[in-house]
């Protein structure tokens, strides 16, 4: 399980330092800034397989649509911002899909359903995205909605806007205390195969709409709890100010928003300043976000040499079988 790519580039095998030889490691801690609880989460296993997926040229996915899914307003801005804006920037159309109403996170729970409402027209603006859906279920409850209705919106949305590609919590994520975030992970992943099938919500088809045929997923994992397989690091060098924004954009919910400009503030009201933070309070957002919480990013790149990276479970399309067994059948045919 553990390739020497993960031991060699990993490095952090001397935290297994004590550990009898009869043991092998699979697990791995991350290096932490110890700034954020928000980032990566404390271990990771890489498979020896692990693709490091750069920058392309040009727009290779012209055509495409991508589906990014999120439980809460901050958990792709937080965990996948950098991959789905590079992504974009690549050719993808762009979908943003919120299945909470956030309601937890905000002065009172009315305000907290009002702030992050507004929020996620900001971060899928930042992030490129031509449209927010969300559906509103109650935060943190979600464990008591019906799976398969939460699905077969879900199921709805990828035929209607031709998903090719989707984002997700990882549905299989170990030791997460959220209960949102598993509910929508495996309501994400029932949808994607479901999607493409022709008896499936067959009303669908005679309302004029067209099987969707998601073929790519990359599943993220939550911090510090998650703890998942990674076979794919995306270098988010070039996107990482960008990720920051989708984060400042975030007011009501996380840990970004404008916590800088408070701290200025604060710090401000006691005579002092940090000058990180600069002048003004949108230099202090960026500035506050980009420090502490995108730190882990860069800690998780350096293990590659890259300058900001995102981890990720990828599932891609699958071989075309019906081909490969026609291809059989024509190499090996003989006269009866
Ligand atoms: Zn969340």
């Amino acid at each position: 399980m553990a390739g020497g790519m993960a031991l060699s580039l990993a490095g952090p095998v001397t935290a297994q330092k004590g550990l009898s030889s009869k043991f092998t490691p699979t697990a791995y801690a991350r290096p932490t800034s110890n700034y954020s609880p928000f980032t990566t989460p404390d271990y990771y296993t890489f498979t020896d397989d692990l693709v490091i997926e750069r920058n392309r040229p040009g727009k290779p996915h012209q055509g495409k649509v991508l589906a990014a899914v999120e439980a809460h307003s901050d958990d792709i801005p937080l965990f996948a911002g950098g991959t789905v804006a590079k992504l974009i920037d690549e050719g993808y159309t762009g979908y943003l899909i919120r299945v909470s109403n956030d309601e937890a996170a905000g002065s009172t729970l009315g305000y907290g359903v009002v702030q992050n409402e507004k929020d996620i027209q900001g971060a899928a603006k930042a992030l490129g995205c031509k449209k927010a859906f969300s559906f509103y279920y109650r935060n943190h409850r979600m464990d008591d909605n019906a799976l398969i209705e939460i699905r077969a919106r879900l199921i709805f949305l990828f035929r209607v806007l031709r998903v090719n590609t989707v984002f997700a919590m990882d549905p299989y994520d170990h030791y997460d205390e959220n209960p949102d975030h598993l509910v929508v992970g495996k309501a994400v992943e029932g949808a994607c195969w479901m999607s493409g099938g022709g008896k499936e919500y067959p009303e669908h088809y005679k309302a004029g709409l067209k099987p969707a045929q998601v073929r790519e997923k990359y599943y993220h994992p939550r911090s510090p709890q998650g703890h998942n397989l990674v076979n794919r690091i995306v270098d988010i060098d070039s996107y990482i100010d960008q990720k920051v924004r989708t984060n400042v954009a975030n007011t009501g919910k996380g840990p970004a928003g404008a916590t800088g400009s408070r701290l200025r503030q604060e710090l401000a009201r006691e005579g002092k300043k940090l000058p990180l933070l600069g002048n003004d309070d949108e230099t202090a957002n960026f500035a506050y976000v980009k420090h502490f919480l995108m730190d882990d990013f860069r800690l998780m790149g350096q293990q590659f040499g890259l300058g900001y990276a995102e981890a990720f479970h990828y599932i891609g399309p699958q071989a075309n079988y019906r081909d490969n067994i026609r291809k059989y059948v024509d190499n090996h045919v003989v006269p009866l």
